[in-house]
């Protein structure tokens, strides 16, 4: 099945060479009744056609909500984009309509929810709701709408496609319901696709299948893919560069390779070691001591200075910045050199 793909609007772009997403010190704000909470603080990262970028944290490091502020669906108030840009093929989404934004969202940048089950509506069989999207956007008749429907089952590897087009969603298991929502995400061809925790509810080996699934269409379609996770062992296989955040913030940003070979700050390395090993087997696993911090109530400084094993004073009065370590390269650590080093 061919990916259907807007090639008039992408002719007309391909002057641009820029990157096709880019993330430019966003700063997302939740302004509630004890305070204001800085959930994204400067973020910025970007990804190209055809790449993977994982952005990998602890739950209410940010990785979700920059996100929702590319697809626009940060519930406000509470939420507000205070600052920065969501350049999307050099446009920045955030300057744009409505309207110019509702004909991106969906359609060239596309996001899969963790929950599968409440993202599908539990009282249309999937082959209606995934026949509806060709009807609606593309205006094909109801026969060539199912026809479609059942092609991309058969895409995302749904068995017996023809038959379960009629099922429900409650009829399916995790795994396929998650393949569904995959489904649902591709139709229309995003040059973008955003994962939010993809395989969280999925038991380890449904996890791999779909990990590889995504992968594969990514490489098949040319896709950005931005993959969100806290797991940093899901991503090793299929993501080329990876973007840690702490405290809404990136603290490191490096190639998978380089990440998991040399990491460049303390946090990237405390989740390297609490990833259980086979070859460990019966050794203790390592765990980064205390919890991710109240965002009302940040910590002074470095923000992950109270459950760091390297920190010194300059650490609790000085926010260390992005240090370039390596050209695509960066640590937010004043003693990068010495975690770099393994010391
Ligand atoms: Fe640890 Fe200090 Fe580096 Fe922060 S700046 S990660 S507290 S050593």
């Amino acid at each position: 099945m061919t990916v259907p793909r807007a090639d008039a609007e992408r002719r007309a772009e391909s002057g641009f060479s820029g990157p096709l997403l880019q993330v430019d010190d966003l700063h997302v704000e939740f302004r509630t009744r004890d305070g204001v909470a800085h959930a994204v603080n400067g973020v910025s990262y970007s990804v190209d056609a055809g790449e993977t970028l994982a952005v990998l944290g602890e739950s209410g490091s940010g990785k979700s909500v920059s996100a929702q502020a590319i697809m626009g669906i940060i519930d406000s108030p509470p939420g507000f984009v205070t600052r920065g840009a969501i350049r999307f093929r050099g446009s920045d989404l955030l300057t744009l309509s409505d309207e110019q934004r509702r004909r991106i969202r969906g359609r060239r940048i596309a996001m899969i929810f963790q929950d599968a089950l409440s993202a599908l509506n539990p009282v249309y069989t999937v082959g209606f709701q995934l026949a509806e999207m060709f009807r609606v956007h593309e205006g094909l008749s109801r026969g060539a709408a199912k026809r479609r429907a059942i092609e991309l089952m058969d895409r995302v590897r749904i068995p017996a496609a023809r038959q379960r087009v009629h099922d429900y969603p409650h009829q399916f298991s995790g795994g396929m319901r998650q393949r569904i929502m995959i489904a649902m995400a591709i139709a229309l061809g995003p040059d973008v696709l955003i994962a939010d925790e993809p395989t969280t509810a999925l038991d380890v080996t449904v996890q791999a299948q779909i990990m590889e699934l995504l992968a594969e269409l990514q490489r098949e379609s040319e896709m950005g893919l931005i993959l969100i996770t806290h797991d940093l062992g899901v991503v090793a296989d299929v993501a080329d560069r990876i973007a840690v955040m702490y405290a809404g913030r990136i603290v490191e940003e490096a190639s998978v390779h380089d990440l998991y070979a040399r990491p460049a700050h303390p946090y990237s390395k405390g989740l390297l070691e609490s990833i259980p090993r086979v070859d460990l087997k019966g050794s203790e696993l390592a765990a980064i001591k205390g919890q991710p911090p109240n965002l009302l109530r940040v910590p002074s400084g470095c923000a992950f200075h109270p459950r760091c094993p390297y920190r010194r004073e300059v650490c609790v009065t000085k926010e260390p910045p992005l240090f370039d370590v390596a050209p695509g390269r960066g640590s937010a650590c004043h003693f990068w050199e010495e975690v770099l080093d393994g010391r």
